[in-house]
C-alpha cells in the first residue's frame, strides 16, 4: 500500500460503519461510500462467507483451531482429532433451550442447556460455546474481511435481523457483536435495510412535501428460512430528520427455504435411482438412503443443489453423483431434470409461500394498510434471499402481487447493502449521493456498429419513461440482444454497460421486419425497467438494474467533461456507424432482388447498378477497417445516390411480384422468360 493511501486511510477510520447480514445460512459485509454499496468481496473474491464454524480438537479434546466460512465447510485437516461444524446458529441466538426446542431436530450438531435455560452448543466432548461466542467467529471474520479490503481498523457496524426477532433476539446479536470487537450502532431489520438498498423512500429535498406514505413488501427466501414483510414507509416532513420504516405485519416459516427443496430433489433423486430412497418422510428428517452413510447422503445433498441452482439458469440439468459413488461417474446412471419437473416439485412449497403472503396483507390491513386491490396499495415488492433466483419463484410471486418486482439487485446481498445504507445515513457521509431528482447520465441501448440509441437523455425528472421500435440488421435472427449503456459518449465503447437482455424465439423473418419495441423506465427510485416485446410474435423479455449503483458524482462530472472534449468526434463516428448499418441493409436488399429480376432489366442500367452496390460496400468495409478512413459525406451521398437509382429496380421487382401472385405461381419457381409481360 502506498504511504499516500495509508495516510488518508487512516486518520478517518473511526468514520467506517460497515452494514453487515448476519444470516442463518450466508453471512456478507458492505460498505456504503460516495459510489453508493457495494460488498466487500474475501481474499479469493467472495461475496458470501457461510455462516458455518468448524471447532477442530486435538486427541485430549481441545479445540486447536476454529475455522469459519467457505473452509469450515471442508473436512478436517490431517492431524485434528475430532470436529463438530456448527450451523444455522441463527435459529438458537437469544432464546431459551424450551423455545428453540423445536428447532433441534434441524441441527446437525448437539444442543446442550447452559444457565437459566439457555441452549448451548457442544463443540467437543467437554466444552460447549454460547450461540452469541458462534455467531461472533462469523462476524469476526467479516471485520476482518471488510479490513483487509479497506486497509484501515473496522470498529463499527450496522447489523440486521428478521422483523420478527424479539429483544431477546435483538440483544444477544448486539452481544455478538461486541465480543466480535464490534460496536454496533443499530440492529435494522431485514426487510427495512431491503428497501434501503433500493432507496425507497430515501426522501429527495424536492420531494419532501410531494411524498406520501408508501407501502412496500419484502418477500425473503432463504436457505432455511422465508418470511415476507410488510412495510410502512413516512418520509421525513420538512421538519423531520429521517425517513421512517415500520414493519407494519410479518409472516412465514422459520423451516421453509432453499434447503426443503434440496432435500426434496435428493429424495426424488433418490426413489428414481434406488426405488424408493426412505420415501417421503416427515419434512424434519434429513433425508436418507438405506445402506448409505452420512457423507454420501451429503454429496447427493449437495449434488441436488447443484442442479437446483442450474436450473435457476437453463431450462434443464443433469443430476449426477461424483466418481466413484454408485449411480454416478461413466456408468450412465444419472437423470436428467427439466425446469417443468423441477417447477412441479416445488410448487407446493411456492405456494405455501403465497399462503403466507396472505396472511401479512391481511395482518396488515388491520394495521392501517389501505383496502383495495393488493396492485394498487403495494407501492413496491422486493425480493431477497438466493432462493428467489428460481424462476417459478419470480412468476408466482410476481403473479400474486401483480406488480413489476424489484430484482435488479442481487437477492444475496440487497440486505447486506441496505444495511451499509443504513451505516451510511448514521455516520452523515453519503446521503446525499444516494438520492437523486433527475437523470444523472443518459440511458440508451446499443445499435448496430457500435454506437448507442439514447432512450431516456441525462437530467431527465424521475420518474422518466421512453420507448422506441428498433429492428434487426441480419435476416432470420432470432433472438436479438440489446444491451443497456449509461454515459453521454456516442460509442458504447466508451459508456458504462449496466446489462443485457435477450428477446429469444422471434420466428424467421427478413432483416428490419421485426417490430422491437424497447420501453425505458426510470422509477421513483431510480430504478430501472427495461421492457422489449416484438410485435409479430410477442416475444418478450425485460431487465432490471439500478443505474446509480458504482457511481460517484465525480465520475459523473468526469463523464460530461469527458463527452464535450469529445463532441464533434464522438458525432461523426456515431453518424459513420449508423451510415454503415443502413448501407448494409439497403445492399443485401438490392443484391438480392437485382439477382430475382435481373432478367427483367436492362442490361445496362443493371450493370450501373451493381457499380454503385460494389462501390457502396467498398465504403462499408472500409469504415468498419477504420471509421476515420471514410468522408461521412462522401458516404452519405453515395448512399443515397444508391437509393435513388435503385428505384426503379424496386418498380420492377414490385411489379413482377403482382405478376406472379395473379399468376397464383410462387415467384421463385417462375421460368426465367415467363414474367417478361411485366416488363
Ligand atoms: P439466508 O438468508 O438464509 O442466509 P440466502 O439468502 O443466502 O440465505 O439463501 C441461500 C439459499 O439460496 C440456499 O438454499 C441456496 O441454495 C439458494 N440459492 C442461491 N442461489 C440460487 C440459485 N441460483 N437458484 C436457486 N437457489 C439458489
Ligand atoms: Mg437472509
Amino acid at each position: 500500500m502506498s504511504n499516500a493511501s495509508r495516510a488518508s486511510g487512516s486518520a478517518d477510520s473511526s468514520d467506517v460503519i460497515v452494514g453487515i447480514d448476519l444470516g442463518t445460512t450466508n453471512s456478507l459485509v458492505a460498505l456504503c461510500d460516495a459510489a453508493g454499496p457495494r460488498v466487500l468481496l474475501d481474499e479469493r473474491d467472495r461475496a458470501l462467507v457461510p455462516s458455518v464454524v468448524r471447532y477442530d480438537a486435538d486427541e485430549r479434546g481441545a479445540v486447536m483451531a476454529t475455522v469459519v466460512g467457505n473452509e469450515a465447510m471442508l473436512p478436517a485437516p490431517e492431524g485434528v482429532a475430532s470436529s463438530v461444524t456448527v450451523s444455522s446458529v441463527k435459529r438458537l441466538i437469544g432464546r431459551s433451550l424450551s423455545d428453540a426446542r423445536s428447532d433441534l431436530p434441524y441441527l446437525s450438531y448437539h444442543v446442550v442447556p447452559g444457565e437459566r435455560d439457555t441452549a448451548r452448543v457442544r463443540i467437543t466432548p467437554g466444552a460447549t460455546a454460547s450461540p452469541e461466542e458462534v455467531s461472533a467467529l462469523v462476524l469476526s471474520k467479516l471485520k476482518g474481511i471488510a479490513e483487509s479490503r479497506l486497509g484501515r481498523a473496522v470498529r463499527r457496524a450496522v447489523i440486521t435481523v428478521p422483523a420478527y426477532f424479539d429483544d431477546a433476539q435483538r440483544q444477544a446479536t448486539r452481544t455478538a457483536g461486541r465480543l466480535a470487537g464490534l460496536d454496533v450502532v443499530r440492529i435494522v431489520p431485514e426487510p427495512t435495510a431491503a428497501a434501503l438498498a433500493y432507496g425507497i423512500g430515501l426522501t429527495r429535498d424536492a420531494q419532501r412535501n410531494r411524498r406520501e406514505v408508501s407501502h412496500v413488501v419484502v418477500y425473503d427466501l432463504g436457505g432455511g428460512t422465508f418470511d415476507v414483510s410488510v412495510l410502512r414507509l413516512t418520509p421525513a416532513d420538512a421538519a423531520g430528520e429521517t425517513d421512517f420504516y415500520q414493519v407494519l405485519a410479518t409472516a412465514g416459516d422459520t423451516h421453509l427455504g432453499g434447503d426443503d427443496i434440496d432435500q426434496a430433489l435428493a429424495r426424488a433423486f433418490g426413489m428414481r435411482l434406488w426405488g424408493g430412497g426412505d420415501g417421503p418422510s416427515a419434512k424434519a428428517e434429513p433425508f436418507a438412503i438405506a445402506g448409505f452413510d452420512r457423507e454420501e447422503v451429503a454429496a447427493v445433498v449437495r449434488e441436488a443443489r447443484r442442479v437446483k441452482h442450474a436450473l435457476s439458469e437453463h431450462e434443464r440439468a443433469e443430476f449426477r453423483l461424483p466418481e466413484g459413488e454408485e449411480g454416478g461417474g461413466s456408468d450412465g446412471r444419472g437423470w436428467e431434470l427439466n425446469r417443468a419437473e423441477f417447477d412441479a416439485l416445488i410448487t407446493p412449497l411456492v405456494e405455501r409461500t403465497l399462503r403466507s403472503c396472505e396472511q401479512a396483507i391481511r395482518d396488515a390491513r388491520g394495521k392501517g394498510l389501505p383496502e383495495g386491490p393488493v396492485a394498487e396499495v403495494i407501492d413496491a415488492v422486493i425480493l431477497v434471499g438466493g432462493s428467489t433466483r428460481i424462476p417459478l419463484v419470480r412468476e408466482r410471486v410476481g403473479g400474486f402481487f401483480g406488480k413489476q418486482l424489484y430484482t435488479a439487485i442481487d437477492p444475496d446481498q440487497a440486505v447486506a447493502l441496505g444495511a451499509s445504507v443504513q451505516a451510511a445515513i448514521l455516520a452523515g457521509t453519503t446521503k446525499g449521493s444516494l438520492l437523486l431528482d433527475v437523470i444523472p447520465l443518459s440511458l440508451g441501448l446499443e445499435t448496430v456498429g457500435g454506437a448507442v440509441a439514447k432512450l431516456i437523455v441525462r437530467n431527465s425528472p424521475v420518474p422518466a419513461r421512453a420507448s422506441e421500435m428498433f429492428s434487426t440488421s441480419v435476416d432470420n435472427q432470432t433472438s436479438i440482444r440489446l444491451t443497456v449503456y449509461q454515459g453521454e459518449r456516442e460509442m458504447a465503447a466508451d459508456c458504462r454497460k449496466l446489462g443485457e437482455l435477450h428477446v429469444r424465439g422471434i420466428p424467421p423473418m427478413p432483416a428490419g421486419l421485426p417490430q422491437l419495441e424497447v420501453t425505458f423506465l426510470v422509477d421513483a427510485n431510480g430504478v430501472l425497467n427495461v421492457g422489449a416485446v416484438e410485435r409479430r410474435s410477442g416475444k418478450r423479455a425485460t431487465m432490471q438494474v439500478v443505474p446509480n449503483h458504482g457511481l460517484t458524482s465525480d465520475e459523473v462530472d468526469r463523464i460530461e467533461r469527458e463527452s464535450l472534449t469529445h463532441a464533434r468526434e464522438d458525432m461523426t463516428r456515431h453518424r459513420i456507424a449508423d451510415l454503415i448499418s443502413h448501407a448494409m441493409l439497403d445492399v443485401s436488399a438490392i443484391s438480392r432482388t437485382l439477382d430475382r429480376v435481373q432478367t427483367l432489366l436492362e442490361p445496362a442500367y443493371a450493370a450501373s447498378l451493381r457499380e454503385q452496390v460494389a462501390a457502396v460496400r467498398g465504403l462499408v468495409e472500409a469504415a468498419k477497417r477504420d471509421w476515420r478512413s471514410v468522408d461521412p459525406n462522401a458516404f452519405q451521398q453515395a448512399k443515397e445516390a444508391l437509393d435513388r437509382a435503385s428505384m426503379r429496380l424496386h418498380e420492377v421487382a414490385i411489379a413482377e411480384s403482382l405478376q406472379a401472385q395473379l399468376g397464383g405461381g410462387s415467384v421463385r419457381k417462375e421460368p426465367p422468360d415467363s414474367g417478361r409481360s411485366s416488363a
